[in-house]
């Protein structure tokens, strides 16, 4: 058997967390099998499906890099194969037209709360032989077993078994000829041939439903999988006030797609302790016995530490290529466009200590700045204290004196004039930090001198601040 599954979003408006973990598992259910990974957009409600929403769900898939296979189906575009399903059903004696009122169902709902019950339309168009009214628009209803049970065999939930005197005659087609999302489901999922079906556990109650429909149409139902909903910290349901819940925002607060991936797994699947489960690995390990059955808590701090491994981990031009823009845009035309060369050099002291994107671009900035540069508070201060500015003018000239340009020779010729001038090296090395960054704080500064090369470092050497304030 070829694994099919699939990832079936309605297009709301942006791809959210907990789907970016539905698609996540799907896919990886999938390339676990060599099987395929299809994707459907549940469409059917014109009002709040809106190209832009379809669109943000094929970024955010792209983005996390779950390819799908073959084209995404829409699955509005099948609504005359949904309604071939119900008049088959209607045919095989298995459906029936309905043609209560609104103020009848009300009525029937209200009864049914009363007492107690869950199913409220009370089955009298079923076997009705009465005139049809013809100012009323049928729908079309399933007829429901009457009696015994629904059993799902859940690969996370294990058998659950539901009484059929909960299961009421559902609505497979409206009165104005459109399908329910009930039937559009079984009649996709059938047709495309989805073997599992991976998703959040607030289907499970839809699955039971989906079951009599699978079984009214002779077809075979697929291995369900519904994983626990995810939470927030303080363990109630995730919601915006737990942080974002786009996937997409994580991608704009500087969070590689991989981490996102190997956090999205962790938030409800497991192998035995591993935290770091990179995707090949991933592939290689996931299988449904390892989804936890209580809700994942949503941790910022977890996905932080994760994407600060894999920014170590990452390729230097890589890591180049995501943040040039952002340092693009902040420093708009004061850039020194010599610096990208030196932006991929420098990556190796760049990428060990920040945990975002935006934190590596904040302390990249330096290597493509044009001079002369503006101090921070701190490094104004330090230039300007005690005698590193003599210091920094002997160490120019030191700098003469070395021949091979190289991070060892730079380190010793600082170390030369500390030791002549009789002073710790954090004396001489802060200034120089300072003139070649503007900041206080940066990678090694023998490092940053071997990367931008002789010339520029004497630029910067010997070129004082632009905001002065003396
Ligand atoms: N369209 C449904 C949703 O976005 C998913 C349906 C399914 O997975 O069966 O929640």
């Amino acid at each position: 058997m070829t694994v099919v599954t699939r990832f079936a979003p309605s297009p709301t408006g942006y791809l959210h967390i907990g789907g970016a973990r539905t698609a996540l598992f799907n896919w990886l259910f999938a390339r676990h099998h060599g099987g395929k990974f299809l994707l459907r957009i549940e469409d059917t409600d014109r009002e709040r499906s809106t190209d832009d929403a379809v669109q943000k769900i094929y970024d955010g898939l792209n983005w996390l890099g779950l390819d799908w296979d073959g084209e995404a189906v829409s699955q509005f575009s099948r609504v005359a194969r949904h309604a071939e399903v119900a008049k088959q059903l209607l045919d095989e004696g298995k459906a029936y037209y309905c043609y209560c009122t609104p103020e009848e169902l009300t009525e029937m709902r209200e009864k049914a709360r009363a007492e107690g019950r869950t199913v409220a339309y009370d089955r009298r168009w079923r076997d009705s032989d009465a005139t049809p009214p013809s100012d009323v628009k049928p729908v079309i209803r399933l007829k429901a077993p009457l009696e015994g049970e629904t059993v799902i065999c859940d690969a996370v939930q294990g058998e659950v078994t539901v009484s059929n005197d909960k299961i009421d005659d559902m609505v497979l087609m409206r009165g104005d000829g459109t399908p329910t999302y009930m039937l559009a489901v079984v009649v996709d999922d059938h047709d495309m041939g989805v073997t599992h079906a991976i998703r959040g556990d607030d289907h499970l109650t839809n699955a039971f439903r989906q079951k009599v429909i699978y079984d009214a149409m002779g077809w075979e139902t697929p291995q369900f999988a519904h994983i626990p909903l995810i939470h927030g910290s303080d363990g109630k349901k995730l919601s915006k006030r737990h942080g974002a819940l786009a996937a997409d925002s994580y991608r704009e607060d500087g969070f590689l797609p991989e981490a996102m991936r190997n956090y999205l797994l962790r938030l409800g699947w497991g192998h035995g302790d591993d935290e770091f489960i990179p995707t090949e690995k991933a592939i290689e390990w996931f299988n449904l016995e390892g989804i936890g059955r209580s809700p994942a808590r949503f941790d910022t701090a977890k996905l932080t530490a994760l994407n600060f491994e894999y920014i170590r981990q990452a390729d230097n031009q890589r890591l180049a290529d995501l943040v040039l823009p952002l340092i693009e845009n902040e420093l708009g035309e004061s850039m020194n466009k010599d610096g990208v060369d030196w932006l991929v050099a420098g990556m190796p002291g760049l990428k060990d200590r920040a945990k975002t994107l935006l934190e590596l671009a904040a302390s990249a900035g330096f290597y493509l700045r044009a001079l002369p540069f503006t101090y921070d508070d701190k490094a104004l201060k330090l230039i300007n204290k005690g005698d590193a500015k003599e210091l920094l003018s002997k160490f120019v000239a030191s700098l003469e004196t070395v021949s091979d340009w190289t991070q060892e020779n730079l380190e010793n010729a600082a170390k030369q004039l500390a030791e002549s001038e009789e002073v710790g090296l954090g004396k001489i090395a802060q200034p120089i930090r300072v003139a070649l960054t503007g900041s206080t704080v940066s990678p090694s500064v023998f490092e940053v001198m071997a990367v931008i090369g002789r010339e520029e470092t004497t630029k910067r050497l010997s070129t004082g601040p632009a905001n002065q304030g003396e």
